[in-house]
C-alpha cells in the first residue's frame, strides 16, 4: 500500500459528521503542517493552511470540505432506543437497517437502525419507505437509564455511518463511506506536498473547511479569512455509470479523469479559469469530464461570492453511491486531479490571473 492508499484509507474511515469534525481536523493539520509556511484554524473549526511563493500575490484559495453526512442524537426513548436528527442530505432509504458510530463521552457505541420483520409487515406496508423521522437507532440498551449511565449517550451525540475502508475486487477502486469530500481533502493535500517540492508565483492557501453538508457554513468563513484572487474547490463528483442512473442526471463515468462543474445549484464557474483547467487538462493528456448538475451545491459558490467576487471553479474526482453508507472512487482519477491541480496552480501568475477578472 502506497502513501496515497494509505491517507485515502484513513481520511474515509475517520469519524466526521457536520459539526464534529475533530478526527479528520488531526489528520489534515498533521499532514498540512510539514508542507505549510503557517497553519490556523478559524473561529468555527476549519483548518486554514498557507504556502509562500515568490511573490505575495496571486493569492489562490484551494478548499475541500472535512465533514461528511451524518446525524446527533435527538432523544433516547424510555424503552433505550435513540431517536435522530440528520445533518446533510440523507435519503431515507438509505438510513434503514444500516450501522453506525455513536460517538459519546465514554467512547464509540455501535448501533444499527432496526428494520420491522417482513413476517409480520401488512401486504400493503412492504414496499413503504422508512421515514427518517420514524427511524430509530437500536444500541441494545435495556432501557434509557441504561443508555445514559452505562453507555453515555446524552442528546447531541455526533453519528456516523460504520463503514470500513475495502479495496473492492481491483487495487485501484476504493470502496469507502464519505469519499464526499474525503477525497478532496486527500487531494488537497497532495497538491500541497507537490507544490512544497517547487516554487509557485504567489501565496497558496488549502481551507479544509467544516460544516459544508449543512450548508456551505465553514467556507463561508474561511473565504472570510483568505484574501482569495482566485479559488478552486476540490469535491466528490457524481458518477453515472451504473444501472438506474442516466446521463441526464450526471455525466461521469468512474477511471475516466477528473471533472470540472460547469454548473450545479449553487455556481457557474468564471469562464476564462474554466477554460484554462479545459487547456491545462488537454495539454497534460488528462481527459477531463465535464459535469452539469441541478441537485447539487458546494464550497465554490462560497468562495466566488465573498469579497467583491472570486474567480473560482470546481475540479471532482468521480464519485459513485454519495451519501451513503459505501461509495466508490477509482484511484487513477484521484491522481490525475492531484496533477492537473498542481499544474493549474503553477500557471497562475499575476498576469494570468488579472486576465481572468477581466471583464471589458
Ligand atoms: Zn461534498
Amino acid at each position: 500500500m502506497d502513501r496515497e492508499q494509505r491517507l485515502l484509507q484513513e481520511l474515509s474511515n475517520a469519524f466526521g459528521p457536520s459539526g464534529f469534525e475533530e478526527s479528520i481536523r488531526e489528520i489534515v493539520i498533521r499532514e498540512l503542517a510539514p508542507l505549510s509556511d503557517s497553519i490556523q484554524t478559524d473561529g468555527i473549526g476549519s483548518v486554514i493552511a498557507s504556502l509562500n511563493g515568490t511573490n505575495s500575490n496571486p493569492i489562490v484559495m484551494l478548499a475541500a470540505h472535512m465533514d461528511e453526512v451524518g446525524a446527533i442524537v435527538k432523544l433516547i426513548t424510555p424503552e433505550g432506543f435513540v431517536k435522530i436528527q440528520t445533518l446533510g442530505g440523507w435519503l431515507d432509504n438509505a438510513l434503514i437497517n444500516q450501522r453506525f458510530i455513536i460517538k459519546t463521552r465514554n467512547g464509540n457505541v455501535l448501533g444499527f437502525t432496526g428494520l420491522k420483520t417482513p413476517h409480520v409487515m401488512k401486504v400493503e406496508d412492504r414496499n413503504k419507505i422508512i421515514a427518517a423521522s420514524d427511524i430509530f437507532i437500536d444500541i441494545g440498551a435495556k432501557d434509557k437509564e441504561d443508555a445514559e449511565e452505562r453507555l453515555g449517550i446524552k442528546p447531541g451525540d455526533p453519528i456516523a455511518p460504520d463503514s470500513k475502508f475495502a479495496l473492492l475486487n481491483d487495487e485501484k477502486i476504493y470502496l469507502g463511506k464519505a469519499w464526499d469530500d474525503r477525497v478532496g481533502i486527500g487531494a488537497m493535500i497532495e497538491v500541497f506536498r507537490n507544490l512544497k517540492n517547487r516554487s509557485t508565483h504567489g501565496t497558496i492557501y488549502a481551507a479544509a473547511t467544516v460544516q459544508e453538508e449543512v450548508g456551505l457554513r465553514g467556507a463561508h468563513t474561511s473565504s472570510y479569512t483568505i484574501p482569495a484572487q482566485i479559488g478552486i474547490n476540490l469535491e466528490s463528483g457524481i458518477a453515472s455509470d451504473y444501472p438506474g442512473i442516466s446521463q441526464e442526471e450526471a455525466q461521469a463515468k468512474l477511471g475516466n479523469g477528473p471533472g470540472i462543474l460547469l454548473y450545479d445549484s449553487s455556481m457557474l464557474p468564471n469562464l476564462k479559469f474554466r477554460d484554462l483547467c479545459i487547456d491545462t487538462a488537454k495539454k497534460l493528456k488528462i481527459n477531463l469530464q465535464f459535469e452539469v448538475l441541478s441537485g447539487y451545491g458546494e464550497d465554490g459558490a462560497e468562495i466566488q461570492k465573498s469579497r467583491s467576487g472570486v474567480p473560482t471553479v470546481a475540479i471532482t474526482v468521480p464519485t459513485r453511491y454519495l451519501h451513503n453508507h459505501n461509495s466508490v472512487i477509482n484511484r487513477d482519477d484521484f491522481d490525475q486531479t492531484v496533477t492537473l491541480v498542481t499544474e493549474i496552480i503553477k500557471n497562475l501568475d499575476t498576469d494570468t490571473v488579472e486576465q481572468l477578472t477581466k471583464f471589458s
